[in-house]
């Protein structure tokens, strides 16, 4: 057996070696059933879904416990959106009808309507919608097994050390994976933004996702070594390969064990110059793990994820209690709630807005908000009203010029008004600032700086629309870079203005996250850096590292450069003097 070397993506870290267990739950397609009944069957065939309808809902009722106590009400609630599934009038009923109309056997009936929402749901532009087709295969699954009298091959089964391969894992099976014996995890299908992915992640498992065809390479029992921060997996490797990958782990375990001291750490200079490290977010659970991971605030909650997992607009009572619950997490630690971003690949079905050319540049963000105004009035308020309970900052996206800001802020002033009026208890001194993600208004900044009470600069729109690359289109991606000279320029520019005026910018978007980047931002200045709550320790490390003075000068030198490679390898060499090089 010669080794072989196949690549996916990595989504969650840590070098893992081991054998492997061949993951094959019951495949709807595979088995071997009857495909059609007879008139006379049907009462019996509906019976027997309804059956396996009623059990797969308290079977997930169970695996909802368990993910709750493992992974938190929010995680848990992944699992919740399958048990929609079920309740769905366009998607149970169907089953029935199928039965009913066409005679076909109940696991025809599923199987049929399953692919047909699956490829639904892969049809759609949107990377979090694409990925629900897993969630409805996955719930055929189930409807399937008990079908077929729970038979199948169970996770639970797995009693000695393994790393688990498989086509693809379910949310349901994931929260059942045991740490004890799962070492990690490869699969066929997912991405980064995939639930396996992001429940990897919570549950410390190395994984690499989205390995395609090559999976076919990886037999039952082979020997495989599994490399989650690069996506690599090597299938039976020789001695030399297994010596040097034990090592990297010993090396890497080391590394991480360094950097866990740095988690609650002050990020601070060696020459004692303080920066406020925060978390960004999507739903208000991830609050928790954003403290867990020592941050000091959230610098982006991402509103839209709320209104993305809703059928309708969630109404203000909803977004109230959202809103407070992260601020109650946070304890009285500053919280910058974004209003909603929506367009460009994120959609939400029930606007049915009309398919555009290049919806990055299109109706979005505060455009979309300014146009529809009561939905941004019903934002603003339930966002005023949870201000009372701890400390909130707001800032609208994708500004592109004064004008919209106006707009915006007279909106709010508006907002605030009628609660004082309804007597509401709110902050007064609630901050209301913009994101510079759009070069315009970069450019203006010192305009801008003259109004705003702080800017947060979302380098993963600027980089696209100042580099004119698409961040979705890996085609071009090589462009995609925040270290080009121009992007560096125009940070600068925004940080200084914000400055002259006595104000204050935070960066929210991957920069921030960068520890490459990071001794660039400390020598602009940075006041704020908000990022995944991953990357926190990582970059406090550097801060922590690093004199003030000395990240001045590094600027100084990039500033003179003329190419983004140049920038890139400066920055290396900086981190490899400081014995800051993180990987093993
Ligand atoms: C950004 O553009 O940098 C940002 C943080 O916003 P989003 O990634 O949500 O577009
Ligand atoms: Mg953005």
């Amino acid at each position: 057996m010669s080794p072989i070397t196949i690549r996916g993506t990595g989504v969650s870290e840590g070098i893992r070696l081991g054998k492997v267990f061949l993951y094959k739950p019951a495949v709807h397609k595979d088995l071997p059933v009857r495909e059609m009944i007879s008139e006379a069957e049907v009462d019996d065939e509906i019976q027997r879904l309804q059956e396996a309808k009623n059990n797969s809902y308290q079977e997930l009722n169970q695996i909802i416990e368990q993910a709750r106590a493992k992974l938190g009400k929010d995680k848990a609630a992944i699992l919740k959106a399958q048990q929609a599934f079920l309740n769905d009038p366009s998607f149970y009923p169907e089953m029935e009808k199928g039965i009913r109309q066409h005679k076909y056997s109940a696991e025809k009936a599923v199987n049929e309507v399953v692919e047909k929402f699956a490829r639904l749901f892969e049809g759609m532009a949107d990377a979090y919608l694409k990925e629900r087709a897993a969630d409805v295969r996955d719930v055929g699954r189930r409807l399937i097994r008990q079908l077929q009298g729970n038979k199948g091959m169970q996770l639970s089964d797995i009693k000695q050390e393994v790393i688990l391969v498989a086509d693809d894992l379910a949310p349901s099976d994931t929260v059942q994976l045991n740490k004890k014996y799962i070492l990690a995890f490869a699969t066929r299908a997912g991405g980064k933004t995939s639930h396996t992915a992001i429940l990897s992640r919570s549950l410390g498992i190395p994984a690499v996702v989205g390995l395609g065809e090559n999976i076919n390479q990886i037999n039952n029992d082979d020997f495989l070594i599994l490399d989650g921060s690069t996506g690599t997996c090597i299938v039976n490797p020789d001695h030399s390969t297994i010596k040097e990958y034990e090592e990297k782990r010993k090396r890497e375990e080391e590394a991480l064990r360094l950097l866990e001291q740095f988690t609650f750490r002050p990020a601070m200079t060696m020459d004692g110059y303080r920066f406020e490290i925060a978390a960004n977010i999507g739903t208000p659970a991830e609050a928790k793990l954003a403290l867990e991971h020592g941050a000091e605030g959230i610098g982006l909650y991402r509103t839209e994820f709320l209104f993305m997992n809703e059928t309708t607009m969630p109404s203000e009572e909803k977004q109230f209690e959202a809103y407070k619950q992260v601020l109650s997490i946070m304890q009285g630690k500053p919280v910058i709630i974004r209003t909603l971003d929506i367009g460009g690949d994120k959609e939400l079905p029930y606007l049915s807005l009309p398919k555009e050319m290049n919806p990055f540049l299109g109706y979005r963000a505060i455009r979309l908000s300014l146009d529809q105004r009561e939905l941004l009035v019903t934002q603003l308020r339930a966002l005023l009203r949870a201000s009372a309970f701890g400390k909130l900052k707001i800032m609208f996206p994708m500004i592109s010029g004064l004008e919209e800001w106006r707009q915006a802020r007279a909106v709010f002033a508006e907002v605030k008004e009628q609660l004082t009026k309804e007597g509401v208890e709110i902050d007064p001194a609630v901050e209301v600032g913009i994101m510079v993600e759009v070069p315009s208004t970069a450019v203006l900044a010192d305009k801008f700086a003259k109004e705003v009470d702080f800017f947060s600069i979302g380098t993963n729109d600027l980089v696209q629309y100042t580099i004119a690359v698409d961040r979705m289109n890996e085609k071009v991606g090589y462009l995609y870079d925040h270290l080009h000279p121009a992007i560096i320029r125009l940070v600068k520019q925004v940080i200084e203005a914000s400055h002259r005026e006595g104000k204050w910018t935070g960066m929210c978007g991957g920069m921030a996250g960068d520890p490459l980047a990071a001794p660039l931002l400390v020598g602009l200045g940075l006041d704020e850096w908000s990022m995944v709550a991953g990357s926190i320790k990582k970059v406090k490390q550097v801060i922590s590292k690093v004199y003030r003075g000395e990240c001045e000068k590094l600027l100084e030198e990039v500033l003179e450069m003329t190419e983004t490679s140049e920038v890139r390898r400066r920055l290396e060499d900086f981190q490899k003097e400081k014995g800051l090089d993180q990987r093993p």
